[in-house]
């Protein structure tokens, strides 16, 4: 049987549930790398030049960590998953990058995914897959059809509050009852569910006592709303969904107490909609963070700022709707100036 490694890293936090029943399908047995760790981040970061972005350093970890456990490691080149929009550059390159880096690497499982030259690019993806895989052309088109409803069974799982991770793995958070707070934690699914570039900061808030919502907990009508009047349609495919999020909720502010955004170090895309989210959380006095990481980041100052974001939340609804957000005292009259 043909083992392939699926890095647990980048778009495996999209579309992991769809990957393993292809594969699984064709007679390959998948083998997943573990969460990362230390170890997988300084295994990334030893591999990669020091331009690339965390999430990519600890995606080469990954692929590291499996090479010899596997005959091949899952690594598609995805440039489009939707007409007129695209993947960041630095996922189409991935394959070529991990190929010549220099290290030893095993042999990648690299179809090519690109909706921008039309649907006949989904029949080369598969027939690049089959050929590698030695499969024939029917059972592949069957695998691939079973395949496509799977992200589907997972969604309304996720849509009720669960990580990836949980919706994918079977494993639920219990929340405690009572009301609580609600903090919306928006980035690229790979930053944002990472336990260590993310800083285990779902955890963290959930431990606080703070219900956490993320933009894959929320149906796209939601997020067509927050994207709704912008001047230029983005053509970032994960980048529009985290925007048109975070201005969903800037929108309806009773959904959510606060915003943080979590960006990588280095990353133009992240920047460019922090900054939007900020602007437009500034206008509308609500409640926002963005907390800006990479491989150095420590956990203890993400805490700090954390528990510094939820008191300051908590202050502004329980005593004071005149506490800024954003560290400047607002002098709003009162009946009493
Ligand atoms: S969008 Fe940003 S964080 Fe994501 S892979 Fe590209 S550069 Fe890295």
């Amino acid at each position: 049987m043909v083992t392939i490694g699926v890095p647990r890293a980048l778009l495996y936090y999209i579309y992991f549930p769809m990957w393993q029943r292809f594969l699984t399908d064709l007679g390959c047995k998948v083998v997943l790398s573990p969460p990362t760790n230390e170890r997988i981040l300084n295994l990334g970061t030893q591999a990669t030049v020091d331009e690339v972005c965390a999430p990519v350093k600890v995606a080469f970890g990954h692929v590291l960590d499996l090479a010899d456990k596997v005959d091949y490691v899952f690594v598609p080149r995805l440039v489009s998953v939707e007409p007129r929009a695209y993947i960041c550059p630095k996922l189409m390159g991935l394959p070529d990058m991990v190929k010549h880096s220099g290290n030893k690497m095993p042999e990648l499982l690299s179809p090519d995914v690109d909706l921008s030259r039309g649907k006949m690019s989904i029949a080369r993806a598969l027939s690049e897959a089959r050929h590698t895989l030695g499969k024939s052309v029917w059972p592949t088109l069957r695998a691939f059809y079973l395949s496509l409803g799977e992200n589907h069974k997972v969604e309304q799982r996720l849509m009720s509050g669960l990580t990836p991770e949980e919706a994918f793995h079977g494993t639920a958070w219990r929340r405690t009852p009572g009301v609580r707070m609600k903090v919306a934690v928006l980035g690229h699914p790979y930053n944002v569910y990472d336990p260590v570039l993310s800083m285990s900061l779902i955890e963290q808030l959930r431990r606080s006592g703070v219900d956490v919502v993320t933009a894959e907990m929320l149906p796209q009508h939601k997020i067509d709303v927050g994207l709704q009047g912008l001047s230029k349609e983005l053509f970032w495919t994960l980048s529009k969904k985290v925007l048109g999020a975070g201005l969903y909720f800037v929108k309806t502010p009773r959904e959510v107490d606060g915003i943080i955004v979590l960006s990588s170090f280095g990353c133009g895309l992240e920047s460019l909609i922090a900054d939007l989210l900020e602007r437009n959380a500034r206008r509308s006095e609500f409640p926002f963070m963005h907390l800006i990481g990479d491989e150095h980041s420590g956990e203890a100052g993400v805490v700090t700022r954390v528990e510094a974001f939820i008191d300051m939340v908590k202050g502004r609804s329980e005593h004071a709707s005149n506490i800024s957000s954003h560290g400047n005292l607002q002098h709003r009259p009162t009946s009493t100036t």
